[in-house]
């Protein structure tokens, strides 16, 4: 697994990046038979693989594709080279399953180990691991990174949350990794307990696994009085490890592009976009052995920008993503996302990062009901408060939501375990 310098320049990058695409289609297509059919069926023979100009004409490979192929139709390897199993659960149907060898699993560590670098993270750092441990790559991902770096990990996983904060004071901890939510819901049991999760010794927050807007994160680091650093990745590429974000910069993931390779397509034509333009993210993998993929349609959007990065990193930076095609909602014809209404609503001092979103149809007609949080002890008045988020929201979302509540703090239920719940569809 040679490692390359983070700094190295952008043609050798492309260079290694053409020899390993070359490496990894020949190796699909001969071992394994989905691959072998699509590139077969395409035309596309590996041979015709010069490097990363060619990517073009390989096929997509796409969710479907995981649950078809369930569940080792996309291995490459036989049973004795699978050290691990992982697997994604979808929403509906089969999980998405994923295997590693050997040198995979050195490979994850790696890129976690270096996207922990990138966080600030040291070998004197004590890590609380509060990402789920299990079938979920989020807990199993951050703990082989912080092993590898030389720090030391707490791995609490998710969860019993009044003991986490126990621990995280106890052991004086530097970083915690978990979502979003979490951080959020962790700072809030700590006040509870009496313990201000500002004095704690956390720095850092590394979080990932939820679309997390830039309001969200300001209000992370104001809670925890650390910096949150975005993490990147998914079960089918690898798990956590794809892409983070540099301490220095805060400003885009630097996608680890020496072993994934990145385009970003208009997802209604295919049609690759040109860098700086919006639209979903496709990765290929370049050095997997078990379960190479090719690439593979995220549902992610992001745009990319390759200009040179404050920190000296040369690989190309990633935008939060700004929601999964998964969760993209239609409401009476306009298409929008959860993140919108979040960046909304967290523009308003008096509300706190909680809320849900309540869909129903009535006759032929969407109705989209908002319950809001304030925050803990507003005692101002809301007619005024309620009417200026409208305003905003109606501007933003080109339709006024129909119903507004505006609760009193700790009314919405937290999610202590997984990925947080903000979508109600009950159409
Ligand atoms: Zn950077």
């Amino acid at each position: 697994m040679a490692g390359i310098s983070q700094h190295t320049s952008r043609e050798e990058l492309r260079e290694l990046q053409s020899k390993r695409l070359r490496d990894t289609v020949e190796h699909a297509h001969e071992n394994v038979p989905f691959y072998r059919e699509r590139l077969d069926e395409a035309g596309v023979s590996p041979a015709d693989i010069d490097g990363v100009d060619d990517i073009e004409t390989v096929p997509f490979t796409t969710k479907a594709d995981f649950r078809d192929e369930y569940p080792d139709g996309l291995f490459a390897v036989g049973d004795d080279d699978v050290l691990r199993i992982h697997a994604s659960s979808g929403t509906t149907g089969k999980p998405k399953i994923v295997a590693y060898t050997e040198d995979d699993l050195d490979l994850w560590n790696a890129v976690m180990a270096r996207s922990m670098d990138a966080a600030g993270i040291g070998p004197a750092d004590t890590v609380q691991n509060a990402y789920g441990y299990g079938l979920f790559t989020g807990g199993l991902g951050f703990h082989g990174g912080a092993e590898e770096l030389g720090a030391t990990v707490v791995p609490t996983s998710s969860g019993n949350t009044q003991r986490q904060v126990e621990l995280a004071r106890d052991l004086e901890s530097d970083a915690i990794a978990c979502t979003p939510s979490y951080a959020l819901y962790f700072a809030e049991t700590a006040d509870e307990m009496g313990v201000d999760p500002r004095d704690l010794s956390i720095s850092t927050v590394l979080y990932g696994a939820e679309p997390c807007t830039e309001p969200m994160r300001e209000e992370i680091e104001d809670r925890l009085d650390a910096t949150g650093i975005e993490n990147y990745g998914l079960s089918e590429l690898i798990g956590p490890g794809v892409a983070a974000e540099c301490r220095e910069a805060q400003d885009g993931m630097h996608i680890w592009e020496d072993h994934f390779y990145p385009e970003v397509i208009d997802p209604q034509t295919g049609e690759a976009l040109p860098e700086g333009e919006e639209g979903e993210l496709v990765l290929t993998s370049l050095t997997k052995e078990a379960v190479p993929v090719l690439r593979y349609r995220t549902g992610d959007l992001t745009t990319l920008t390759s200009d040179e990065c404050e920190c000296g990193r040369t690989m190309v930076r990633m935008d939060s993503v700004t929601g999964r095609a998964d969760d993209l909602l239609i409401v009476r014809g306009v298409n929008l996302y959860p993140s919108q209404i979040e960046d909304v609503v967290l523009e308003f001092d008096p509300i706190a990062p909680q809320y849900r979103i309540d869909l129903y149809r009535e006759g032929t007609l969407d109705r989209l009901e908002l319950t809001i949080e304030l925050v803990d002890g507003f005692d101002g008045e809301t007619a005024a408060l309620r009417e200026a988020v409208l305003d905003r929201l109606e501007n933003t979302l080109s339709f006024r939501p129909d119903a507004l509540d505006l609760v009193e703090y700790g009314t919405i239920e937290r999610t202590e375990v997984g990925k947080v719940k903000r979508v109600y569809d009950h159409r």
